[in-house]
């Protein structure tokens, strides 16, 4: 069988309040399971954000301008928490049958010092908030960056995690089972944000897509509530029916074994 996963990455507020609804419904539309992880912890801090001012290691810098002047003061000065805040639409998902995963607690400090991190303690409070938000343990896991370390492997796995997507080889990394992002630009930008960034209209981005899915048996990319989400549903909604198009049927990252 052909198949193909979306993900999903949600780290800020505008991400879920503005991107998440049209995400929802365009899955629901095309009758698609997708896989969503979340940024546990809310926003940073000034004192987070003064101590995490580095260049992040593993992935490429976003491009493309976000957010403004005012939006930025705001986030240091009234830091919000994202995932409690939004805990009713962020239920949906898991009640309209898509997985919801985490994605670290906060992500500043996971792309840019994970080293000075306690990993435990880490995902025990990402673990912990999950389950009083959602009521049920989280079982996926994705790295803010994709930041991973042979510690985060061994401290998911004591944890019941069973699935995360950090690596590009589709295989179980110390009893986990890593599900790849087969699709994406360069420094694992997301698919569609990279080449939007290279200034590929639509129908070039799409053109791209159809030659990159072609003789394959299993397609995966990833996005981000925050651009796509708000910015891309008609590029998303077009790729999605193209891969169904050439029968391929969705699965969440957690339904790969
Ligand atoms: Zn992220």
């Amino acid at each position: 069988m052909k198949s193909f996963a979306v993900r999903i990455d949600l780290e800020s507020d505008k991400g879920i309040v503005a991107g998440l609804p049209s995400l929802l419904k365009l899955f629901k539309k095309l009758n698609i399971r997708a896989s969503f992880y979340l940024t546990m912890g809310g926003e940073s801090t000034v004192f987070e954000i003064l101590k995490n001012r580095g260049k992040m290691k593993s992935s490429a810098q976003r491009k493309l301008k976000i957010w403004s002047f005012w939006e930025k003061v705001r986030m240091v000065l009234f830091p919000r928490d994202f995932a409690k805040k939004n805990g009713k639409i962020l239920n949906k998902i898991l009640e309209e049958g898509h997985e919801l995963g985490l994605h670290g607690y906060k992500h500043r400090v996971w792309t840019r010092n994970l080293e000075s991190l306690n990993i435990g303690s880490e995902i025990n409070k990402m673990a912990k908030k999950y389950h009083k938000l959602f009521g049920r343990e989280a079982r996926s896991f994705t790295s803010p960056g994709f930041n991973v370390n042979e510690e985060v492997i061994e401290e998911l796995a004591k944890r019941n995690i069973t699935h995360i997507s950090d690596f590009n080889e589709r295989k179980n990394y110390g009893g986990l089972e890593n599900v790849p992002i087969t699709l994406c630009g360069e420094n694992r930008m997301p698919f569609i944000e990279y080449w939007v960034g290279e200034g590929k209209s639509d129908e070039e981005i799409i053109e791209i897509f159809r030659k990159e899915i072609k003789e394959k048996d299993f397609v995966s990319f990833y996005l981000h509530g925050l651009f796509e989400g708000r910015f891309k549903i008609s590029l998303l909604e077009k790729m999605i029916k193209e891969l169904q198009k050439n029968k391929f049927k969705s699965q969440r990252i957690i339904d790969f074994q």
